[in-house]
């Protein structure tokens, strides 16, 4: 989805690993690919561009018809149930709630090793930059990455995919080689 945010970035790294992938804008621009990722970026702005070009209900129909959608930071807030004023309108796609800017200002934006149940070789290192926190984990979330203290970053529901970090800004393509995985 290419409103606002590290959307080329993913691109590069879709086609790094072969790949056809394009950009979202418009609710017509989903009607003929298979899957979506919503980058990282602002949500605020996101959410009010999802608005302005009617994008809502496409996006949910488009989950509803088992579709995949990542959402990388902005985008699983986006993803998140939409519970907190502070928060703004989500698509509710995923049954957890965030608390967005939780580890504190860009400053304290850090890189960490991750720990993951689906990578059995090296951790994973996750780059979160003013990084929302998964505050809740639905009974039907699968988690998939966490932090040292346990703490989930990375969490799957069905077709839906949710990680707080940016792996469009690595080398490491593994995990966009594992939702690659929600097409076979
Ligand atoms: N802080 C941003 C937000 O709340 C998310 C930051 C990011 O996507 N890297 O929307």
């Amino acid at each position: 989805m290419a409103l606002q945010g590290g959307f080329l970035e993913h691109l590069v790294a879709l086609r790094t690993i072969g790949v056809v992938a394009r950009e979202v804008r418009l609710p017509n621009d989903l009607n003929d690919i298979d899957g979506l990722i919503i980058p990282g970026g602002e949500s605020t702005t996101i959410s009010q561009m999802m608005d302005l070009y009617e994008l809502r209900k496409p996006i949910s129909d488009f989950a509803k018809k088992g579709s995949p959608i990542w959402g990388t930071c902005a985008g699983i807030i986006m993803l998140s149930m939409n519970n907190s004023n502070e928060n703004p309108e989500t698509l509710s796609l995923i049954d957890i709630n965030i608390k967005r800017n939780a580890y504190g200002r860009q400053s304290e934006s850090f890189i960490a090793d991750l720990d993951s149940s689906i990578f059995s070789d090296q951790k994973f290192q996750g780059v979160f930059i003013r990084a929302p926190i998964i505050a809740r984990v639905g009974k039907d979330i699968e988690v998939l990455s966490w932090l040292k203290d346990e703490s989930p970053v990375a969490v799957r529901q069905g077709s839906i995919l949710g990680t707080t970090f940016h792996p469009e800004l690595t080398d490491d393509y593994r995990y966009h080689k594992y939702f690659l995985t929600f097409f076979e």
